[in-house]
This record gives structure tokens, C-alpha cells and sequence, in this order.
């Protein structure tokens, strides 16, 4: 049997996990993602067809990638996305397809979600308050997203709560997402806020990072406890003791994590992206429609892993331009 050429970098790393945003559009305007009138969206056929998508997770996961997370925009909003979830799950490379929603239209899939054996949905959810969250995402949906919230917790499939820490916004309802993880075990996970907005940098009166967060949580709960840190893992995670849940804390922002990087991203048109802060590094759509095959292909992934940047900084200086296209844009 050939052997699998797997994908590493110059620093070692060994890549195995894709996220894959799906699309551009998103039924919520998020206000740390992007503006009022929202991102501007690309054409149609733009977009890669589920067909690319599928045959780029397949050439992937001939290349050692078996991990995937499906993202947007909202991958829910694409027209016959749980069909696509359907071809995806026949490909037993895969060690788990995973995906992250805003949870709005998920009610309704949930049975089918756990019969195809999706492992993990990441919920984003930024406010335990009614008011709160629709200022936030600018749309009236918090009671929808809390019914999911509940049925997901009774499901087979994990849930993790994303929350975006957003200076002065939600910063008070820190403590109130530990306690979610008193009776339930629940993993609440908290995202600094990152310039990916549509207009960049916000300047705020305090800069909520990892750290501080951290610290905001130790001065409310006695004993936290670290748990083991799992290799490749985006979040550093903790637990109340005695709490049933636990918590993680991200810091995509201050980027303290990259030495253990595993991920490659590959955004709704194709661009692909060896870090989130790269400004796309090649056009993976462009590439197939100009016939490439698949040893073609592989020959590309290869090739361009290997020059991933050492770190989300070293990214970033090598861009022509500021980090600033809202984060549906790329999928996060
Ligand atoms: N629509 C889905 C959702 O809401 O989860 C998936 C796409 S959304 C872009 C993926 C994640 O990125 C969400 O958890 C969202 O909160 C987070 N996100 C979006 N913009 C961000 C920003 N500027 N900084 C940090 N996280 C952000």
C-alpha cells in the first residue's frame, strides 16, 4: 500500500485538521464580525460548489488532514448543506466532521446531525440576555439559539459554547457563563476579539485578552484547576473545581499557541490559508477550475504547507494589507 505523505511544515507541525467555511452569507450582522449592512457577499458562482468542497476534503484526507470543521458565514444558510454533510460523512478518513454555528436553523437537524456522526458543534453565543444578544448580533434570535442550546445539551453530539469576549459589551456575563458549568457539563470557551470586522482594530478603554480574562475569572472562583492541555488543542482549559463543565479560554488574538498549530483554513471562494492571519496564500477553486488533478493538487498542499509561518505574527507582517475583512469572509 503507498504510503500517506503527510502535511508538514518547516517547523515540524503536522497538519491534520481543515476548517472549511462553507459560505460568505450569515443570517446574523454580528457587530465584532462585521458592519450593520454586513459583509459584502460574493457572487454565487464564486463560491466553491459543494463538489469542489468535497473533492478538496478528499484529496486532503488522502494527505493525513482528518479533522474537519465546517464554518462560514452560517453553513446552515447554504441550500443543501446537511446533504453535503451526508456525502462528507462517507468518507472514512475523516475522524470527525465538526461544526460551528450560530444555531439558528440547527433545531430542526439534530437527529440527522447525530446520525451521520457529527461529533462537535461549537454554539456561538455571546449573552445569557435576550436584550443583549440581539443588540449584539442585530437580529431577534436569542429565544431560537437557547432552544438549540438546550436541545443540543440532550443530544449525543458535543457542544462547546464560543463566546466572544467584547470589551464592555458582554464582559459583565463572564461569571454568569461559569456558572452554566456548575450542574452541567458544559464547555463554555471564551474568544478574545480580533480585528476581523469589516473595519479593523476597535480601539476600547480595555483590552480583554486571555490573561486578563483569566484573571477576571480567578478573582470570582477560588479554585480553578488547569486540565491537561490536549496536543493541538485552540484553547487553554480549565475547570471550577467540583463544577461539572469546564471552560477554555482562546487566545486567537495574542497568539500563544501556534507552536502547536495543526490547522489549515480554506475560505468560502477558495482562498487557502496556512494561518488565520495570512492573507490567503492561493486560490484552491481557481486551481481546480483550470483542471488541475488531483496529484496536482496534492503536489500544491504539500508544497504550500511547508512554508506555513511560524506563528499568527509573522503572518500578519508578511501581509499587503491591515487585518480587516470580517471574519464570515473567512470562516472561523
Ligand atoms: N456563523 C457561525 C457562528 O456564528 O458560529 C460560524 C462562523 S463565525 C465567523 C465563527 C466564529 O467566529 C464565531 O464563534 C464567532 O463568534 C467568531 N468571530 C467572528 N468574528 C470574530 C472576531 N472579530 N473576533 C473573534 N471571534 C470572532
Amino acid at each position: 500500500m503507498a504510503k500517506v505523505q503527510k502535511l508538514t511544515d518547516n517547523f515540524g507541525r503536522q497538519i491534520s485538521y481543515l476548517r472549511l467555511a462553507i459560505t460568505d452569507r450569515c443570517n446574523f450582522r454580528c457587530q465584532y464580525c462585521m458592519p450593520a449592512q454586513g459583509a459584502e457577499i460574493v457572487a454565487r458562482k464564486e463560491l466553491l460548489t459543494y463538489k469542489e468542497m468535497y473533492r478538496i476534503v478528499r484529496v486532503l484526507s488522502e494527505l493525513g488532514v482528518d479533522k474537519v470543521r465546517l464554518t462560514g458565514g452560517e453553513p446552515f444558510v447554504r441550500k443543501d448543506f446537511i446533504n453535503f454533510l451526508e456525502s462528507l460523512a462517507f468518507n472514512d478518513k475523516l475522524k470527525s466532521i465538526n461544526l460551528t454555528s450560530n444555531g439558528v436553523l440547527v433545531g430542526q437537524h439534530i437527529a440527522k446531525l447525530e446520525t451521520l456522526g457529527i461529533k462537535n458543534i461549537n454554539l456561538s453565543i455571546d449573552s445569557l440576555n435576550r436584550e443583549k444578544f440581539n443588540k449584539i448580533t442585530r437580529r431577534q434570535s436569542f429565544d431560537v439559539v437557547y432552544d438549540t442550546l438546550q436541545k443540543l445539551q440532550k443530544s449525543r453530539i458535543n457542544l462547546k459554547l464560543n463566546v466572544v469576549v467584547i470589551p464592555g459589551v458582554n464582559t459583565d456575563e463572564i461569571t454568569d457563563f461559569i456558572n452554566l458549568t456548575k450542574n452541567q457539563d458544559i464547555s463554555v470557551r471564551f474568544i478574545e476579539e480580533m480585528p476581523f470586522n469589516g473595519k479593523g482594530q476597535r480601539k476600547t478603554d480595555k483590552v480583554w485578552n486571555s490573561t486578563v480574562i483569566l484573571d477576571h475569572i480567578k478573582s470570582s472562583f477560588q479554585d480553578i484547576e488547569q486540565l491537561k492541555h490536549t496536543k493541538s488543542s485552540t484553547s487553554n482549559n480549565y475547570k471550577v473545581k467540583d463544577y461539572k463543565g469546564s471552560f477554555g479560554v482562546i487566545p486567537d488574538f495574542t497568539r500563544t499557541i501556534c507552536h502547536d498549530c495543526n490547522r489549515i483554513r480554506i475560505t468560502s471562494t477558495g482562498l487557502f490559508k496556512n494561518c488565520l492571519f495570512d492573507g490567503g496564500v492561493f486560490n484552491v477553486r481557481d486551481f481546480i477550475r483550470s483542471g488541475a488533478s488531483d496529484t496536482d493538487l496534492k503536489k500544491l498542499f504539500i508544497e504550500t504547507i511547508r512554508k506555513k509561518p511560524k506563528n499568527g505574527f509573522v503572518a500578519e507582517a508578511a501581509r499587503d494589507n491591515f487585518v480587516s475583512e470580517s471574519m464570515s469572509t473567512i470562516g472561523g
